[in-house]
Formats: C-alpha cells, sequence, structure tokens
C-alpha cells in the first residue's frame, strides 16, 4: 500500500510537468458543442472534482459486390451453418422477427427507402460541416458524395433479409473462442460487401485476434469505430457485448433510420477477444501474466517502456494504422460509462463533448454513473488513454455488468444493454461531427467516487 501512495505522489508530480507531450493537439474541443450543450449546465469533470485531491493519496491501480447482395424477398439462401444455436433467429429480440417474417418484406422495404431519404439528408448536413481539426480522418464524405447513382449509399438497403437472418446470434450462454471466430468468419460469408473477416495477430499462446470490419459507408478509408471486448479474460460479458455488435447495428438499421445513417458514415471494427489466452484460461491478465490494460502507452509513459505485452502491441498496430474517430472498449465489474483520462484528473480537451456523450451513453444503458475514468480510479496504460492521446479518438470504457461473468441467464439483457450503449456513444460521435450535439439536463447521481475508507490493495476494483 505504501508503495501505491509513494507511486501516486511520483506519479502526479510527473504529470504536472510533461505529460502534454505526448497528447494530440487539443483544437477540437468544445467548440463542436455550440451554444446550447454550454448553456444547459453541463456538469464538467472539473466541477464535480472538488475534491479528487483526496483521490491521489487515496488509491492507485496496482497494477462491393452488390450483385453478391440480392433484392429483398428474391435473395438466395445465404445462410451458412452456424456452431452456434441453429434457432437463433428465435432467440434474439423481437426486431428479428420483422426480419424473419418474409409478410413484412414490403414494409421493411419502404422503411428502408425512408431510411435512405433521411441518411442522404442527414449526409448533405455532414458535407456541410467542417470536419477539420480530427487527428486522422478529417475527409468525413456524405453517403453518396462517391458519386454513385441516386446520391445515396445503397450497400445497407441492400442488405437482404436472408442475410440478416444468417448473421443473427443469440445469447442463451457464453460462447468460446471457436464459437466466436467462427461467427465472425460467417458475417463475413454472409454479407461480403460490406463484411471483411481479419486476423490481427497471434497471442503469447499463438491464438488468433480475429475481428470483423463492417464497412457499408461506399467509401474505402471511412472515419471508423473500434468495439473491442476481453482486455481482461475473466471478464466475459464483455466479449459477449462486442459479438453481438456487427448483428445488432445491421437488424437495428432496417428499422431505424439513425442506426442505418451511422453505418453509412462510419465503418465498425469490431474484436471481441483482445486477451484469447486470458480468456481461455479465464485470467484477468494475458499468458505471460500481464495485464493488458495497463502495458498502452500515455501521456505519462512512452512507448518504448510500455506494449510490453503481445497484444497490446497488436492493438498498437491497428489503432496507428486505422486511427480510430471513436472506440468502446467493454468491461465488466460495474456498470458505467467512462472515459480519458484515467491517468490524471485533469480532464482532457474534449471534457466536454465526453460529458455529454457519458450522459446520453448512460441513460440509454440505464446506468447512473457516467464520469471520467480517473474518478472512477486511477490507472495508467489503458487503451482509451493510449487511443485518445494518440489518435484523438473519441474513446470510452463501458463496464457493461456488476458481475464480470453474470449468469447465463442474465446475459441477453447485458449484451442488449451494451448495444444499445454503442448506438448511444457512436451517435453522439456522429452528433459532434455534425455540429448538433447537445446535452441533457445535468443528472445529480453521475458520479461513483471510489469509497476512501475501503482499504485498497491493488487488487480490488478492477474492472
Ligand atoms: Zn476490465
Amino acid at each position: 500500500m505504501r508503495t501505491f501512495l509513494l507511486a501516486v505522489a511520483v506519479l502526479v508530480a510527473g504529470c504536472g510537468q510533461g505529460s502534454d507531450s505526448g497528447r494530440a493537439p487539443r483544437n477540437d474541443g468544445a467548440v463542436d458543442l455550440g451554444p446550447v450543450a454550454q448553456a444547459d449546465g453541463l456538469r464538467s469533470p472539473e466541477a464535480g472534482a472538488l475534491d479528487s485531491g483526496q483521490d491521489r493519496d487515496s488509491t492507485i491501480d496496482g497494477g462491393s459486390s452488390p450483385d453478391q447482395v440480392a433484392e429483398l424477398g428474391t435473395s438466395p439462401d445465404l445462410a451458412v451453418d452456424l456452431p452456434i444455436s441453429p434457432d437463433l433467429a428465435a432467440d434474439i429480440n423481437p426486431a428479428a422477427d420483422l426480419a424473419a417474417d418474409m409478410a413484412s418484406v414490403p414494409d421493411l422495404a419502404a422503411d428502408l427507402r425512408a431510411g435512405a431519404d433521411l441518411a442522404a439528408d442527414a449526409g448533405a448536413d455532414l458535407a456541410a460541416t467542417d470536419t477539420a481539426g480530427y487527428a486522422t480522418d478529417t475527409a468525413v464524405e456524405a453517403p453518396g458524395a462517391d458519386g454513385s447513382a441516386g446520391g445515396g449509399c445503397t450497400l445497407v438497403d441492400d442488405i437482404a433479409v436472408d442475410s440478416l437472418r444468417a448473421i443473427a446470434i443469440s445469447f442463451p450462454t457464453y460462447h468460446d473462442q471457436v464459437q466466436i471466430e467462427t461467427y465472425l468468419r460467417s458475417v463475413a460469408s454472409a454479407l461480403p460487401a460490406i463484411a471483411t473477416y481479419k486476423v490481427l495477430g497471434q497471442s503469447g499462446q499463438g491464438r488468433d485476434l480475429p475481428y470483423l470490419i463492417i464497412n457499408a459507408t461506399c467509401q474505402a478509408s471511412p472515419p471508423a469505430i473500434f468495439a473491442n471486448g476481453t482486455h481482461h479474460g475473466d471478464e466475459p460479458s464483455s466479449t459477449e457485448a462486442a459479438l453481438a455488435i456487427p448483428a445488432y447495428l445491421l437488424r437495428t438499421s432496417a428499422t431505424d433510420a439513425s442506426v442505418r445513417s451511422l453505418l453509412q458514415t462510419y465503418a465498425f471494427y469490431v474484436m471481441p477477444l483482445v486477451n484469447p489466452d486470458g480468456f481461455v484460461s479465464n485470467t484477468r491478465e494475458n499468458a505471460a501474466g500481464l495485464d493488458i490494460n495497463r502495458d498502452y502507452s500515455y501521456p505519462g509513459r512512452s512507448d518504448a517502456d510500455s506494449f510490453k505485452t503481445v497484444e497490446a502491441g497488436l492493438v498498437k498496430g491497428l489503432q496507428e494504422g486505422v486511427g480510430f474517430h471513436a472506440a468502446i472498449a467493454y468491461h465488466s465489474g460495474a456498470q458505467e460509462v467512462l472515459w480519458p483520462w484515467c491517468y490524471t484528473s485533469d480532464a482532457t480537451a474534449d471534457g466536454i463533448f465526453f460529458t455529454a456523450a457519458g450522459q446520453k451513453t448512460a441513460q440509454a444503458m440505464n446506468f447512473a454513473i457516467y464520469q471520467q475514468s480517473y474518478d472512477d480510479y486511477p490507472t495508467q496504460g489503458e487503451y482509451i488513454d493510449y487511443a485518445y492521446m494518440r489518435s484523438h479518438t473519441l474513446a470510452a470504457t463501458f463496464e457493461v455488468s456488476i458481475a464480470k461473468a453474470p449468469s447465463a441467464a442474465l446475459l441477453a439483457g447485458v449484451v442488449d444493454i451494451a448495444c444499445k450503449g454503442t448506438v448511444a456513444w457512436v451517435q453522439a460521435v456522429s452528433d459532434r461531427d455534425k455540429g448538433s450535439l447537445h446535452a441533457l439536463p445535468a443528472t445529480a447521481a453521475a458520479r461513483r467516487r471510489f469509497p476512501l475508507t475501503t482499504p485498497f490493495d491493488g487488487t480490488n476494483r478492477l474492472e
């Protein structure tokens, strides 16, 4: 404990001196929000952290091919054999029934056309917005800006009912590593025009880190969202949360024009298993006994002194290759929405955005707590700090369930909440990009502070 306290004192002193050296330019902060957000009485992280000095002394973490996608109602059966429950479509939420019910196809098609019109309107707004200021993804084109016929991107419109059925997945229980890989492959097989299966590399014990890219934007390099789970191997609900995202987005887009617009704007990189070795062994750390989510660089630690784990090194390659516009790292062990910084109580240059986005997301998830991650408890080396520092990624940690491994009976509900939160976060990012993010009225019970009277041994409160 005393060692930790000393470490905190050194860290805090160091942060005040040279911690900005590795940060991305802070040139796009509150200006994107507009006067409404400012006027709504947004609670800034600073405003709620009047007693943050106590934290510093109390706790520290220890550690297209369109022809492949058939017309609605006339598609060949693209269903693939899944090793997962074969009657999945019946188990998922009622929205899937719409897709499964062929009699509803005309209505569905009408909804899709209506959605395309809305998306085209949104695209026009987006094109008129100055998106300069992002570190890596300034070239945000409106759907249809590539000259496609009709002024709109058609990839989402053309997703066949059979394809939606083929990618359906349910969560009556947890999926194992083989099932996860097979499912991700099956999505790419069912939706070749928009989904790509990739393997980022191999873990310390040689297991693949598979991921799926969903790109329905009609652009080669759209701004991208990174959804990852299982930094910690003993948090399997985080795995399932990530696994659920592709089908949820695609299914929901059939009836929700706002989700369609998100899919037509952003590519989604979905990686359920950042730590496959820990997942298999049900350990927080990787096979080398290291916590991957304390291994990234951050403004207080260089790359050279970080990335000791092969897995964080692989994520670094992806992060720097893509330069994600936004990201969500799913974890479990609490119900919270958290954002950078983790290592300091200082707010980021995007603190106002993060607070507004966190608030909206927590509301969508029916969570009471949203806060800067430091205010949960201080950590060094988390993915979200690294991503924000390196790529100005609008990154969040979602703690999706109180239990790290909730019972199977609760799993589907946890997954659904995680998906709703993901849409809310990305919608907030989209609103920000369009200059139309408006804050909700501030709420009182927005923060959880680490209970200062609780003995902290460096092993508890790790999520
Ligand atoms: Zn975790």
